[in-house]
C-alpha cells in the first residue's frame, strides 16, 4: 500500500463517510519523492479544499503513522478520475438540505427525558428558555463539554419543542460537519445561492459540534457570514461544541468573540446521583425495573459519560431479553465484565504522580520538586487532592511522597483544590478524567 494510500485508510476512519466520499475517495498518489509526495485530485475544489481544510489531519495522520513525508502537494488530474462518487455531487445533495428539520431531529432526545443535576442544571435552564422564548433571552446559546454529557441531546429536544410550540417557525438544525460538506456541495454545483438562502432565512440555527470547524478557515468564513445575518436579525442560533470558544484549536478570533458575546453554560460529567436517576430514567422507558445492587454497580462502574452508562444497561437489557433472565447482579457482573478490573486495583501514590505527571507534559521527577512555580506547584496540589481521594495514604505520607512536605501543606493543597473544583470547570474535567484514568 503506498503511503497516500495508508493515510487516506487512518483517515477513514477519523471521517465521517460523508467528507471522504466527498474529497478523498477520488484522489491518489501520483508520486513520491523523498520526503514528499504529490497527490491527484479531480477538480480545483478539492484540491482547495485539501489545501485549507484538510491540511493538519493529513499531517496528523502522517505523524500518527510515522510516515517519512513533510510535504504532500495536490495536483488536478487532466483526466478526472471517475468514481461512482460522482452521483454524490448530484443536485439530491443539496436537495437534502431542504429535508423537514424535524426527521433530522431524534425523537427520544426531549426534555422530558433529559436528567437534571446539578453537573448540568445551567445547560438545562438556559435550554428550555431558549426553547420556551427563542431570541429573547441569549442569543447566542453556546452549550460545551465532554464527549457523551448529554449536549446533542439538548440541542435537539431545543429544536423539538420549537417544532411543537411554534408551527410556523423556521428551525435549522445542522451538525458543523454537515454545514461543511453541504457547502462543499453547493460550491462545487454552483448553488451557494440555495446555501445561503437555506441558512440564512432560518428562524433559529442549530449547529452542533461547531469545535471541528477549528483549522477549517473557509468554513468559519462562511459560518461567520451565516452568523451575523441571523445574530442581525434577532434570530436565535444555539451552538454545541466539546470545549469553550477559548479553547477551540484553530477557531479564528472573529467567531470566537461571537460565540462569547450571548451565554456560555457548560454541561459537567455526572455525578453518581445523577448517574443513578438517569439509569431510572432509561429503564423506565424500556419498560423495566432495575434491581438496587444492579443500580449502584452499573452507577459507579461505569465512567462519568452517560452515553457509556447507557450502552452498559442497552448490553444488560439486550442480555436479558436474548436469553429470557431476570436481570440480577450476578448476571451484570459477568455481562460487563470489561467494566470490573479484576480484585480491586489499588492506586498507588506513585501511580497517581505520574498520571498528574504525564497529564501536565512533566516528568514525575519535576512533580516533585520544590518549587514555588506554578507550572509544577498546580500539578502537584492536584496530584495530592487525587492522592487523599484515591489512595489509602495518610497525609504525613503524602508530603514525604513530595520530599518530606508537612502535612499541613498537604491539607492546604487539598483543601484548595476541592475548592477551585468547584468554580473552575476546566479543572474538575481534568480531575475526572484523571479519576477515570485509573479505572
Ligand atoms: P454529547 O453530544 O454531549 O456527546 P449526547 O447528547 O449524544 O452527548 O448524549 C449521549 C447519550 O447520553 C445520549 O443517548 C443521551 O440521551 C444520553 N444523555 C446524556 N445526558 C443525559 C441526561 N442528563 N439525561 C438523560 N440522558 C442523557
Ligand atoms: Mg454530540
Amino acid at each position: 500500500m503506498n503511503a497516500w494510500d495508508q493515510i487516506k485508510l487512518s483517515l477513514a476512519e477519523k471521517i465521517s463517510t460523508e467528507a471522504f466520499q466527498n474529497w478523498f475517495a477520488d484522489t491518489r498518489l501520483q508520486q513520491a519523492d523523498g520526503d514528499r509526495i504529490s497527490v491527484l485530485v479531480p477538480n480545483e475544489a478539492t484540491k482547495d479544499w485539501m489545501e485549507r481544510e484538510y491540511a493538519e489531519s493529513v499531517h496528523a495522520a502522517i505523524r500518527d503513522l510515522k510516515l517519512p513525508i513533510r510535504q504532500v502537494s495536490y495536483e488536478i488530474s487532466s483526466s478526472a478520475v471517475t468514481s461512482n462518487s460522482h452521483t454524490d455531487f448530484s443536485p439530491a445533495v443539496t436537495d437534502s438540505l431542504f429535508q423537514s428539520p424535524v426527521s433530522q431531529l431524534n425523537p427520544k432526545f426531549t426534555f422530558d427525558n433529559f436528567v437534571v443535576g446539578s453537573c448540568n442544571q445551567f445547560a438545562h435552564a438556559a435550554a428550555k428558555a431558549v426553547a420556551t422564548m427563542p431570541s429573547r433571552s441569549y442569543n447566542p446559546l453556546f452549550i460545551y463539554g465532554g464527549v457523551g454529557m448529554g449536549k446533542t441531546h439538548l440541542i435537539h429536544a431545543i429544536g423539538r419543542s420549537l417544532v411543537q410550540n411554534f408551527g410556523g417557525m423556521r428551525i435549522v438544525y445542522t451538525t458543523s460537519e454537515r454545514f461543511m460538506n453541504q457547502m462543499i456541495n453547493c460550491i462545487k454545483l454552483d448553488r451557494m445561492p440555495q446555501f445561503h438562502q437555506h441558512f440564512r432565512s432560518a428562524d433559529v440555527l442549530l449547529i452542533d459540534d461547531v469545535h471541528i470547524l477549528g483549522g477549517k478557515e473557509r468554513t468559519q468564513d462562511e459560518f461567520f457570514h451565516t452568523f451575523n445575518e441571523l445574530y442581525d436579525h434577532q434570530k436565535q442560533i444555539v451552538i454545541s461544541s466539546d470545549s469553550s470558544p477559548k479553547n477551540i484549536p484553530g477557531l479564528v478570533e472573529r467567531l470566537r468573540s461571537r460565540f462569547e458575546w450571548g451565554l456560555m453554560v457548560d454541561v459537567q460529567p455526572p455525578d453518581l446521583e445523577t448517574k443513578m436517576a438517569i439509569l431510572d430514567k432509561k429503564s423506565e422507558l424500556e419498560g423495566i425495573k432495575l434491581p438496587e445492587d444492579v443500580r449502584i454497580f452499573l452507577a459507579t462502574k461505569t465512567k462519568s459519560n452517560v452515553r457509556e452508562l447507557e450502552g452498559a444497561l442497552i448490553r444488560l437489557i439486550a442480555y436479558s431479553s436474548v436469553s429470557g433472565g431476570t436481570i440480577n447482579l450476578a448476571m451484570a457482573q459477568q455481562i460487563l465484565k470489561h467494566l470490573v478490573h479484576g480484585p480491586e486495583r489499588r492506586v498507588t501514590v506513585e501511580a497517581v504522580i505520574r498520571a498528574v505527571a504525564e497529564r501536565f507534559s512533566l516528568q514525575p521527577s519535576q512533580i516533585k520538586q520544590k518549587t514555588n512555580e506554578h507550572r509544577i506547584s498546580y500539578p502537584r496540589q492536584i496530584a495530592m487532592y487525587l492522592m487523599k481521594e484515591l489512595t489509602d495514604a495518610s497525609l504525613p505520607e503524602i508530603g514525604r511522597a513530595f520530599g518530606g512536605k508537612h502535612h499541613t501543606t498537604v491539607l492546604h493543597s487539598v483543601k484548595k483544590i476541592e475548592h477551585l473544583r468547584l468554580k473552575d470547570a476546566d479543572l474538575n474535567r481534568t480531575i475526572h478524567s484523571l479519576i477515570d484514568s485509573f479505572n
